[in-house]
């Protein structure tokens, strides 16, 4: 007989994803009710509003998907692109060669923007890129590449994509509730998130939203979007702005009741107020890894607060440290991924585990491990 799963007790400062709040786990044990239900329609409109909220917007195709932050990342882009159709793709990191491959599944032509990993997507390469191609009709890019803990400048980028009469698609899974985001501001065409990083939820919900003008093209579609479950047109039924709520898929339920909660938590500590938070811990972090003689990959101004890409001490067997905070301290920190592997430790300060608890955790457990 098998037994029921008990998971331990971890505090989760990895890469995602991180601590839950128990707030948000409580509201997802609350009892399963139709996704039809009027109570769960009156719900769904306050968790698309909250969003809203989150993201900076007021566009009525802002909504969560049922799915992870990759589908988000391909809803935008299964959404957006058709064939033939050239994008302008940002690539510093690992999910920069995400969003390539999404690009080229879908029949578009990938124009690829490099950058170092950790630095930040270099705007005059991209004002080259559009000056070298004509009828470009999308810029992609990732606001905070989550592999090296580096922020780029999203403003300045979506500015250069207008000026040359391209929409924008940008990643804002690890920056959505942890550093500075204004989608409409900024004029981001289409966004996609995920729920495991700042936002203190569970994974598996990607918000994702869509400006007037990303609209506009995808109902000037030529052909079929190529994914049924991704197609925007059929999920507005029933996520959309008056829409009839007209069953497209089985809603999660009890994944949506967490969301919710999580965005009750963003609105009433405040959206600045949690980039603040993240700000304050990740300056008490450096500070604390800093006097331990452990440097940065990123140039402090390019820094994610809630992603440090920090370099692992030369001599260390940096698995075996992994492995022991886990065992001694149940504390989970990141590994480098793809041509950072070795070299770096990603240490997490996002949503409810970006706390003071935390990072004197992570501090005294580091200094005891590697002494
Ligand atoms: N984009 C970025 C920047 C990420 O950090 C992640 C996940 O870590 C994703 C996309 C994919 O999200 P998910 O793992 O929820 O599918």
């Amino acid at each position: 007989m098998t037994n029921s799963f008990h998971p331990p007790q971890r505090t989760l400062m990895g890469p995602g994803p991180s601590d839950v709040s128990p707030r948000v786990l409580a509201a997802m044990a609350r009892p399963t009710i139709g996704h039809l239900d009027p109570e769960f329609i009156r719900m769904m409109d306050e968790v698309k509003s909250m969003l809203q909220y989150a993201f900076k917007t007021d566009s009525p195709l802002t909504m969560p998907i049922s799915a992870p932050g990759s589908a988000g990342m391909e809803a935008c882009f299964v959404n957006l692109v058709e064939p033939g159709d050239k994008v302008i793709v940002c690539q510093n990191g690992v999910f920069g060669g995400r969003m390539k491959e999404n690009v080229e599944r879908f029949g578009g032509q990938a124009i690829m923007v490099e950058d170092d990993w950790g630095k930040p997507v270099d705007p005059a390469k991209v004002t080259a890129a559009f000056a070298a191609n004509s009828d470009v009709k999308l810029l992609a890019f990732v606001h905070a590449e989550t592999s090296t803990g580096v922020m780029s400048d999203a403003k300045q980028l979506c500015q250069i994509a207008r000026d040359n009469g391209a929409l924008t698609i940008v990643d804002t899974v690890t920056s959505l509730g942890g550093s500075e985001l204004d989608v409409a501001g900024w004029g981001i065409d289409a966004v996609y998130s995920g729920t495991q990083k700042c936002l203190s939820c569970p994974p598996g919900i990607s918000p994702i939203s869509f400006s007037e003008k990303a609209v506009a093209a995808i109902e000037k579609r030529e052909t079929k979007t190529p994914s049924w479950f991704l197609d925007q047109k059929l999920v507005m039924g029933y996520w959309g702005a008056g829409a009839k709520r007209a069953y497209h898929h089985t809603a999660p339920v009890n994944s949506l009741y967490a969301f919710h909660e999580s965005l009750v938590m963003l609105e009433e500590e405040g959206l600045e107020n949690a980039w603040a938070r993240h700000q304050l811990h990740h300056n008490a972090l450096r500070a604390g890894l800093e006097a331990m003689g452990i440097g940065f990959l990123v140039e402090q101004q390019y820094r994610l607060p809630q992603l440090n890409s920090v370099m692992i001490p030369t001599g260390v067997d940096e698995a075996e440290v992994r492995r022991r905070l886990l065992a001694d301290y149940n504390l989970e920190i990141g590994a480098g991924l793809g041509a950072l592997a070795g070299k770096v430790w990603r240490i997490g300060l996002m949503g409810a585990a970006c706390n003071k608890q935390n990072v004197l955790l992570c501090l005294s457990a580091l200094e005891n491990t590697l002494a």
